[in-house]
Order: structure tokens, then C-alpha cells, then sequence
């Protein structure tokens, strides 16, 4: 309800991103106003105003995005994916309902049809109400928002995407099957040959290697090649999240952008994601590298 004064997670005026997730630490942020509350069919939706990032979207109490380093993550779960495709045409975003991840997907030109599915209308409407720089992706002539399960959707949907990116909550609540082996058969199912997939790899290697472990195995059950890649955030756990990029093409060197776009271009499109940014989100620190890349 608009106007509420306080929130559960907020106290003396700063939000605190307490998780069972991130055992021991916690994202803290202070306020400058509550903007929205509501607890849709699927989540509680928080809106605030902070003193020093923007407006903040947070889903069952966790921090969704920023507007201050909402960028960061945008850009590269979309275009470390679309720059290893050589011609992405249609393109199909599962969750994402803040509008960031369609706002990167339709700077490539080659996009003749975006669709959006978002479990919860909730999403998409506040965003366009409060986070209107995220939203504007719903606006591109291109784009169809579907509400609806990812999971369900993909189940009718064959043969028909050429990058697919699961920009999803945490694999706490709705988004859980987003991160299981049957949800990767019906991704590799819905792509085009030489179809991509990136998806919310699942927080960071601070905290999280048994589950990257777990979700790379899998991935490579159903894909040729999948690769761990991430990006520095300030306000997601540990100032990192990491993304899982698979293809369905083995030979393609998804480290090496097939496409990329010149220095120039780079500067007017984008804040964080450049052609040297995508290689280097591939490499790994040592005591990752020795548990994500052993054989
Ligand atoms: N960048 C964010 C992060 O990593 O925290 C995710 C942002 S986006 C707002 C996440 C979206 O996934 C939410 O809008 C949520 O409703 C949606 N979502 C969760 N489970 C889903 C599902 N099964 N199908 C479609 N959308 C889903």
C-alpha cells in the first residue's frame, strides 16, 4: 500500500537484506522514503527511495535492483549471451519484469520480436510506475510482455529462440524451477541451432561454489558448452553475481564475442559491458577456477 511507513526489513530509517542465502552478512541500505508495498499473488513487492542508489526494487525482501548499479547487471546478462549469437532475431526473456534486461536486448538491431514472461504482473507495474529508466524496454515496438510461469511457457515452445536469458529472483520461491536440469531440457528445446542461454548463474563464487558446481554439471547434461561468467554489483551479495552461459552450437567460444560492436558504439550503448569486459567476466580466481574448471 502506498504510503506505509514502515517494512519489516526496514529499521531506523536503513533496509537490511537478511538471508539464510548470505548466512552471517547483510546488504544494508538507508532510506529516504518507502514509495510502495504490496504482497502480490506471488511476492512481497517493496519500492524505496535510498539516500544513495535511487529507487530500490526488492522481492521477498531481497534486493531485485538499484538504479544507481542496475546497469552492471542489465548489460552483462544480456549481452555476454547476445554477443555469442551471430544473429540474434528472437529473443525471449524468462522473468526480467523490471523492463532492464528487454531496455539491453533491443539495442541490437538484428531483434525483430522480444518477448517478456513474467510470472507476476505486480513486477512490470510498479516498475513502470517507479523505475521508469528499466521500464522504458517495455516500450520498443518489438517487445511482448507475456504474464505467466517461464517454465510453462517454454513447455509450448520449440525450435523458436535464438537467445533465451532467465533473468530470475533467487532459487527461493517462484523462481526455483529456474534452476533445475528439466527447466534447462526445456530451454535447449525452445533454442534454434545455434541458440544461447544466459542465465542468473546464481549469486557469487563468494559464497555460492557448490551451487555454481551444481548448476554448470547440469547445464552440461543438456548443453555442449556451458561457462561460469560474472560481474561486479555493490548492492547484490558480496558485490558479485555470476551468470551461466550455455549454447547449443559446442564449437562456438562463448569467452571470444562472435559479434562485438566498435569502442564507439560501445560508449553510447552501454555503461559496463565492452568487448574486453565480456572476456575477462570468464576468468576466474584461483580457488574458483580450481573447483568450477576441474574435470
Ligand atoms: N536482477 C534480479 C536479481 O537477480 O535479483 C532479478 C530481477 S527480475 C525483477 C526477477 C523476476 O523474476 C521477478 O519479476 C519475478 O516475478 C520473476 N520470476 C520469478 N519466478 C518466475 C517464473 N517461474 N517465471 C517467470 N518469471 C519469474
Amino acid at each position: 500500500m502506498a504510503g506505509e511507513l514502515t517494512h519489516p526489513t526496514i529499521k531506523d530509517g536503513w533496509f537490511s537484506e537478511i538471508s539464510e542465502m548470505w548466512p552471517g552478512q547483510a546488504m544494508t541500505l538507508r532510506v529516504k522514503e518507502i514509495l510502495h508495498h504490496e504482497k502480490s499473488k506471488f511476492q512481497d513487492v517493496l519500492v524505496f527511495e535510498s539516500t544513495d542508489y535511487g529507487t530500490v526494487l526488492v522481492l521477498d525482501n531481497v534486493i531485485q535492483c538499484t538504479e544507481r548499479d542496475e546497469f552492471s547487471y542489465q548489460e552483462m546478462i544480456t549481452h555476454l549471451g547476445m554477443m555469442s549469437h551471430p544473429n540474434p532475431k528472437r529473443v525471449l526473456v524468462v522473468g526480467g519484469g523490471d523492463g532492464g534486461v528487454l531496455r539491453e536486448v533491443v539495442k541490437h538491431e538484428s531483434v525483430e520480436k522480444a518477448i517478456l514472461v513474467d510470472i507476476d504482473e505486480a513486477v512490470p507495474r510498479v516498475s513502470k510506475k517507479f523505475l521508469p529508466n528499466m521500464a522504458i524496454g517495455f516500450e520498443h515496438p518489438n517487445v511482448e510482455v507475456i504474464i505467466g510461469d517461464g517454465f510453462e511457457y517454454l513447455k509450448n515452445h520449440k525450435n523458436e529462440f535464438d537467445v533465451i536469458i532467465t533473468d530470475s529472483s533467487d532459487p527461493e520461491g517462484p523462481a526455483e524451477a529456474l534452476f533445475q536440469k528439466p527447466y534447462f531440457d526445456l530451454l535447449f528445446e525452445a533454442l534454434t541451432p545455434a541458440g544461447v542461454v544466459t542465465t542468473q548463474g546464481s549469486e557469487n563464487q563468494w559464497l555460492h561454489m557448490p551451487l555454481i558446481t551444481r548448476l554448470k554439471h547440469e547445464m552440461l547434461q543438456t548443453f555442449p558448452i556451458a561457462e561460469y561468467a560474472y560481474t561486479t554489483i555493490p548492492t547484490y551479495p558480496s558485490g558479485q553475481i555470476g551468470f551461466m552461459v550455455a549454447c547449443k552450437d559446442g564449437r562456438v567460444n562463448l569467452r571470444e564475442p562472435l559479434r562485438t560492436w566498435t569502442r564507439e558504439e560501445e560508449e553510447r550503448l552501454c555503461r559496463y559491458y565492452n568487448q574486453d569486459v565480456h572476456r575477462a567476466a570468464f576468468v576466474l580466481p584461483n580457488f574458483a577456477r580450481k573447483v568450477l574448471e576441474c574435470p
